[in-house]
């Protein structure tokens, strides 16, 4: 039972409750977090630890954890089968070979991957091992290893039921649906500290108070993921806002916000297309909006079937768009082309698994002896030869026709509209070897954290999420210790922050009625400026307009308010200018970063008249500028000022680290505590 008390605001009483640590979210991040958590306080002698922690989360079994996966849901770890070595330090080479990741932090999710794999394997995570036990693995994107494993589809899905099992048997809280609105801090500049949240109970929301609820804890572990209803074109689970706005909003400095990844994914369902659903080559084709006039739109740009159908292959392992595999008709030729039917042309586009890609125009027929060796031995290894995309993916992975039957399409029949979706942020807010955010006892942890660049190896998020969670919780309970803070002492500190938040809220419903703008059209042009400005294709000119745009929508909401039609919809208000307040932030990093002249890099273009253009018959708009390399070893960082305006400044890469390890001097200070500082 955590300790509640009441906080009386003018005629109000606002629910307190106050312990240790709170994690905000219910991902695989959050709950993995407060596992250890509850594990450490216990070893350290903490004869009740499910009072010193609580989760609070907006919505249990939300979240991309929960709700997405791909046809392999890829988990990424260090190497661990047959012949072939790994290291944590080689791991860290690969996390950091695309540049604009800090070296420190790769090692520690290299030296600490095994540690949580085998984590999840014990908590029950199917991993796939062989007779004799071994975790095999397979290469994924930007691998140079077979590092990758799965449990299928659901891999993160199996993570969250099991972490959850774990976290209800320690009897540990869960208070849900609570979504947090502010973290409350306390000192200014580097003296400033997170001394709780600010959360609204959704069952209350409609009551006097609307649902306010104050956490009062010695620290806040935020795991709230990726900012994935931030976009138009988006594979993120709906409803998957983040927390980022409240997160600026207290002075935590972000890094890499412009590093997103963009990738072919289905609509409806929100899915991403990757690994076999491309592997066994089905065909695309666009149509006018209506469904009519279907076309073989990819046949135009491709000068053999055989060059055509080994790029659809390459996809598979090659998923999120990436500018360096363009050139010579490479698999991300494809993104480009299925952003330019729907974007330039106003066409829909398809993915039908009924058939093979089709011949026309000067194009042969598709014959599956007619494909790159590389494509060709891997379907012959996979018994993968059969007549069309369905029979393949059916030999090859039942699982991933089944899950598109659970949500209603049968792709034995039906095709699946398709797009370039965002799909997650490399970036996110900066935090040290200890997950920890330039905000004192504010933790960061999961998607929301930023310890990946450019490029990131699929899989690693999962990786750095479970790692992330483990070094707050060490730092936690073995450096900050188990106080409960006094609660005379936090109202004090924040009642009038509480008081102005309340008087905010009530002033928004005021003004709800005359507000010129409805809150979901608000939210829908921020959700159209990403994916236009912020998305797979940028600029600098369209970027710097994007930021103007966004700077004038955040005055006129503060001004005017945002038209809602029910009280208990001042959410939404809160949930839309959070999010204006954050497009902001990633408008802004997007344009400084094209302002230093990045290029093209990591999973988006940057247009230059005078760059490549991917292909001949594409329009010069679709010119793009190569990557400037030089940048890779500076990280562009993004944070809220006290003047309201957002700042950037570009800081040097940490290196990896090359410390000695000697056994005898870790096990005096791991001993000691030291290694905890
Ligand atoms: C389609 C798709 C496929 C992917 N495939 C892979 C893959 O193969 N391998 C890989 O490593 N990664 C993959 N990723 C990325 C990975 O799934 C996510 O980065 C990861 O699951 C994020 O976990 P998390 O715990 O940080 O956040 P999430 O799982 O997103 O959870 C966020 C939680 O925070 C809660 N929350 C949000 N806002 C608030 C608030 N204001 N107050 C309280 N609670 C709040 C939500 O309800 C939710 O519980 C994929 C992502 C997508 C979208």
């Amino acid at each position: 039972m955590l300790q509640r008390t009441l906080f009386h605001l003018g005629e109000l009483s606002l629910p307190v409750y106050s312990t240790n640590t709170v994690i905000v979210g219910s991902g695989a991040a959050a709950l993995n977090c407060a596992e250890h958590l509850y594990r450490f306080f216990q070893e350290r002698g903490e004869t009740r630890p499910e009072e010193l922690l609580c989760i609070v989360t907006a919505g249990l079994g939300a979240g991309a954890s929960n709700c997405s996966g791909s046809d392999k849901q890829t988990y990424y770890k260090l190497g661990i089968q047959g012949k072939t070595p790994d290291t944590p330090h080689d791991f860290a080479l690969t996390l950091t070979q695309g540049g604009c990741t800090h070296g420190d932090l790769a090692l520690i999710e290299g030296e600490n991957s095994l540690r949580e794999f085998y984590h999840l394997v014990e908590k029950g995570v199917p991993f796939p091992h062989n007779e004799r036990g071994g975790f095999v693995g397979y290469k994924t994107d930007h691998d140079p290893r077979q590092r990758a494993t799965s449990a299928g589809p659901w891999t993160s899905r199996f993570m969250v039921q099991k972490s959850l099992a774990q976290v209800r048997r320690f009897g540990i809280p869960i208070l849900a649906p609570y979504e947090a609105i502010a973290l409350l801090t306390v000192g200014e500049g580097k003296a400033r500290r997170c001394i709780g949240v600010l959360a609204v109970n959704h069952k209350d929301a409609e009551e006097e108070g609307f649902g306010l609820t104050l956490f009062n804890a010695e620290n806040v572990v935020m795991a709230t993921g990726g900012p994935g209803e931030m976009y138009a074109v988006s594979v993120y689970p709906r409803y998957q806002m983040g927390a980022h706005g409240i997160c600026f909003e207290a002075g935590a400095v972000a890094h890499n916000l412009t590093e997103s990844q963009f990738g072919l994914a289905s609509l409806t369902p929100r899915w991403n297309l990757s690994g076999t659903y491309q592997q066994v080559i089905p065909r695309y084709y666009s149509t006018d909006p209506d469904g009519s006039n279907p076309r073989e739109f990819l046949n135009d740009y491709f000068p053999s079937m055989r060059a055509l159908a080994t790029a659809i292959f390459l996809k598979g392992y090659q998923w999120p768009f990436d500018p360096d595999k363009v050139a010579g008709f490479g698999s991300s030729l494809i993104d480009i082309l299925v952003e330019h039917e729907r974007r330039d042309l106003g066409r829909r586009v398809w993915m039908d698994f009924t058939r093979n890609p089709m011949a026309t125009g000067r194009l042969e027929p598709f014959s599956l002896s007619d494909l790159e060796p590389e494509a060709r031995l891997y379907l012959e290894r996979s018994g993968a030869l059969q007549e069309t995309p369905i029979q393949r993916l059916e030999r090859m992975n039942p699982p991933s026709i089944e899950l598109y039957r659970n949500r209603g399409v049968d792709l034995t029949r039906e095709p699946l509209e398709i797009a370039v979706c965002a799909q997650h942020n490399n970036g996110g807010f900066a935090v040290d070897r200890w997950w920890e955010s330039n905000v004192s006892h504010l933790f960061v942890i999961g998607e929301q954290a930023g310890t990946h660049g450019v490029k990131r190896p699929g899989g690693s998020a999962l990786n750095a999420g479970q790692v992330g969670g483990l070094r707050a919780a060490q730092r936690i309970a073995h450096a900050y210790g188990p106080r409960v803070p006094s609660v005379s002492e936090f109202l004090s500190a924040v009642g009038d922050t509480v008081a102005a938040k309340l008087e905010a809220i009530r002033a928004g419903i005021r003004r709800a009625e005359s507000a010129p703008r409805r809150a979901e059209e608000v939210q829908r042009e921020i959700q159209q400026r990403m994916t236009d400005f912020g998305g797979v294709s940028r600029s600098l000119e369209g970027a710097a307009r994007a930021v103007d745009a966004a700077s004038r929508l955040l005055v006129e909401i503060r001004r005017d308010g945002l038209r809602i039609e029910r009280r208990r919809h001042f959410l939404r208000q809160l949930r839309v200018e959070a999010m204006c307040v954050a497009h902001l932030g990633y408008l802004t990093a997007i344009r400084d970063l094209i302002a230093r002249g990045s290029g093209s890099r990591g999973s988006h273009l940057v247009a230059d008249p005078k760059g490549i253009l991917p292909h001949p018959a594409l329009g010069s708009e679709w010119r793009f500028g190569p990557e400037n390399p030089a940048l890779r070893e500076e990280i562009l960082e993004v944070w809220l000022g006290e003047d309201g305006e957002f700042h950037t400044r570009a800081v040097p890469v940490r290196p990896i680290p090359e410390s000695e390890f000697w056994f005898e001097n870790t096990w005096e200070a791991y001993r000691s505590g030291r290694v905890f500082e």
